[in-house]
């Protein structure tokens, strides 16, 4: 069991775009085990991506266990180089966003209600999954953002986006309680 210390914003680390994984071997598994290790060692988080634990290898681990708003996803779900092949922005949904990386920030987000994903899963086969309607698509859009170096703070409008960062640097501020291991850096400027 490897739980990793997730970074948290303002850290410049989480700002990075990560790589594609040329082979799911060992040491890819290896990665998304300790992905899923730190994941339910945080208690309420959902859904985690490699950038968020400093490793710039295309990976994101849902477990959505009892939330899980759609059964015919199956949870845990591990993607590797996952790609949103269609989104469908025709519908937008509105939902409460919170991220292991920006702890205590609840944010309303609206995204496209409906987007398919092709990724590789630990075997390294190919799939494809069509995910809409409920908040599992937001998730999924948010925690690719992740390996593109967004947070979804960013997703706001600049008002929005403004009032998130001064809300959250008070929360900071506040020493606002944190569960899990997490890693700081030293700059503190948002
Ligand atoms: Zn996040």
């Amino acid at each position: 069991m490897a739980v990793k210390p997730i970074l948290i914003a303002p850290d410049p680390r989480l700002k990075r775009v990560a790589s594609a994984v040329e082979k799911v071997d060992d040491s890819v598994r290896q990665l998304i085990t300790d992905m899923f290790d730190t994941l339910r060692a945080t208690g309420n988080g959902v859904a985690l991506a490699s950038t968020q634990i400093g490793d710039l290898r295309r990976v994101v681990v849902f477990d959505l266990g009892e939330h899980n708003p759609d059964p015919s996803v199956k949870m845990p779900l591990a993607m590797v180089n996952p790609e949103i092949t269609a989104l469908d922005d025709a519908e937008w949904q509105v939902v409460e966003e919170g991220c292991l990386s920006v702890p205590n920030l609840y944010m309303s987000v609206e995204r496209p209600f409906k987007v398919t994903v092709q990724y590789l899963d630990e075997q390294g086969d190919k799939q494809e999954i069509t995910v809409g309607g409920n908040w599992l698509a937001s998730c999924i859009q948010h925690e690719i953002n992740h390996l593109d170096g967004i947070l979804f703070p960013e997703k706001l409008s600049r008002v929005q986006q403004m009032r998130a960062w001064k809300k959250y640097q008070k929360l900071r501020k506040q020493g606002a309680q944190i569960n899990y291991k997490v890693e700081e850096s030293d700059s503190h400027i948002l």
